[in-house]
């Protein structure tokens, strides 16, 4: 197993992709705060899932926005696990709006969720990983869309190039005291998040043709490079983003 006695955070753990990552870290051995908003129902099945397979797994509710309930999460994976290892900062959301359309409001709560909760999630994963003293590996959920424009989903680009620099920075930064920090940028993976794209077959046919490899991801195939990543073998990698994206941002018409 890659994970054997290290503790991990899984934010937004519930769904989609934090799900696979969750039951994923766990099945190579570490013990799994899954962080849930809302769905509480869907967080204790994973946990379940988890506790079903001999791994050990918290169920902690909070909103990555608010600080108190990151500083909340990583308290309450301590008092329960001794310890922090990993800090996987996954939750998301977007609106879908373009910068000529997005409020105050759109604006504010994407990068509320998408850039500042990862970005104090990094920072209070990283004291308490200080405090330790052997070191931690951060890993930022982004997107392809850190790089790569999404025309119609403006705030959440904005907040994945966030994402981006967040990742290099703070690698630099945290370098010294052997945490790495570690950008994961999926391409179309099918989640909830992308659900109304697959469930129109001409959109879900369109997306398709656009990938090289042919068809969407699965989050397993997401949350099979976290592990990795996770693990002493990704020692030497930091402050850079792996993408994972069947090939869609090289894609070209071949002129
Ligand atoms: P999803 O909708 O299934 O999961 C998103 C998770 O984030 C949910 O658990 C949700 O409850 C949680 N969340 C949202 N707001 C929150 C908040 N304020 N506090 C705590 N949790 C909150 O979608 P997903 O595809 O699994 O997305 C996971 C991550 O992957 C996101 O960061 C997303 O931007 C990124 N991503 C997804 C894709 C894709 O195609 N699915 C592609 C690139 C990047």
């Amino acid at each position: 197993m890659l994970l054997e006695n290290k503790v991990a955070i899984v934010t937004g753990g519930d769904s989609g992709i934090g799900r696979a990552i969750s039951i994923e870290l766990a099945k190579e051995g570490a013990a799994v705060t899954v962080n849930f908003r809302h769905n509480e129902q869907a967080a204790n099945e994973v946990r379940q899932q988890i506790e079903q397979a001999g791994g050990k797994a918290l169920v902690v509710q909070g909103d990555v926005s608010s600080v108190a309930d990151l500083q909340k999460l990583v308290d309450h994976t301590v008092e329960t696990f001794g310890r922090l290892d990993i800090m996987v900062n996954n939750a998301g959301m977007e609106t879908r709006t373009s910068t000529i359309d997005s409020t105050e409001q759109d604006f504010d709560t994407v990068i509320g969720v998408n850039l500042k909760g990862p970005f104090f999630g990094t920072q209070f994963a990283a004291k308490q990983m200080i405090k330790q003293g052997d070191g931690g590996r951060i890993i930022n959920i982004s997107s392809v869309h850190e790089d790569w424009p999404m025309p119609g989903n403006s705030p959440y680009c904005c907040a994945k190039g966030g994402i981006r620099m967040l990742t290099r920075n703070a690698g630099v930064e945290l370098a010294p005291h052997g945490i790495t920090v570690v950008g994961v940028g999926p391409g179309a993976i099918d989640t909830p998040i992308n659900k109304e794209t697959l469930a129109a077959p001409e959109k879900a046919a369109a997306l398709n043709h656009a990938i090289p490899l042919g068809r969407v991801g699965e989050p397993e195939e997401v949350a099979g490079l976290v592990a990795w990543l996770a693990s002493a073998k990704a020692a030497y990698i930091t402050s850079s983003t792996y993408f994972i994206d069947g090939g869609i941002m090289q894609g070209s018409v071949g002129l």
